[in-house]
């Protein structure tokens, strides 16, 4: 089993043209300089290491709100990181998005083989609970039934919010075609953010069996 690094995941995820945040893999302060001028404030910094699979919980995501606090926030996270791990990759950094969180994934189950997931995603993932299964391979229809099972979908015309649900059957369909094509033994996005714009993925997490 190997787990992919950040650039590796967020490349299969480019290859089955799943959208991202817009984001940039920075092994530098300059670099995150350079990318903080593309992107625009505010940022997200999070850690890219393979042996931290919970970065919030150490202290590894943060935001930049402005430039003033680019490299104090640069430091932090770096820091953190170095006390758990000497395998650091750099430091992905992010645009600060606003949506839903979902989460979506892949897992194998003994008993039945590959399964696909969704449902309500975010760092309170486990507490809310709130996720449907289907066997992989997944119809659009199956996608559809996913996402109406979990309250996600109570949520995509709720107060303001215009989430097109297809845009999420798509990401799901999408997913469907990667976990069988590249041998990926388990994976999950989350958060996928939603918002009137789409369905963006803001962290990766892919497993692959070894070949
Ligand atoms: P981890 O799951 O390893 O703790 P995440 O990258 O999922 O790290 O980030 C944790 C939380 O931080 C997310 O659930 C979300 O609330 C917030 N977050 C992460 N990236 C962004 C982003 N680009 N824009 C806004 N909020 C973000
Ligand atoms: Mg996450």
């Amino acid at each position: 089993m190997t787990m992919l690094s950040a650039e590796q995941a967020y490349g299969l995820l480019r290859k089955y043209r799943i959208k991202t945040v817009n984001h940039g893999l920075a092994r530098t302060f300059q670099e995150v300089e350079l990318l903080a001028e593309n992107i625009g404030f505010p940022l997200v910094l999070k850690i890219d290491a393979t042996q931290i699979v919970h970065k919030t919980d150490v202290g590894c995501v943060r935001v930049a709100y402005s430039y003033d606090m680019l490299e104090e926030v640069y430091k932090e996270v770096t820091n953190n990181a170095k006390k758990i791990t000497k395998d650091v990759n750099g430091v992905l950094v992010q645009e600060f998005v606003r949506g839903l969180e979902a989460i979506t994934g892949s897992a194998h189950d003994s008993q039945f083989g590959k399964v696909m997931m969704f449902g309500s995603g975010g760092v309170l993932t486990q507490i809310f609970k709130d996720v449907a299964f289907r066997l992989v391979p997944i119809s659009k229809e199956d996608a559809e039934n996913m996402i109406d099972e979990t309250k996600v979908s109570q949520l995509l015309n709720y107060r303001g919010n215009n989430i097109d649900k297809s845009k999420i059957v798509d990401v799901l369909l999408k997913l469907n075609n990667l976990v069988q094509t590249e041998n990926v033994k388990e994976m999950d996005i989350n958060p996928l953010f939603l918002n009137n714009k789409g369905a963006f993925a803001a962290d990766v997490r892919i497993v692959k069996l070894d070949s």
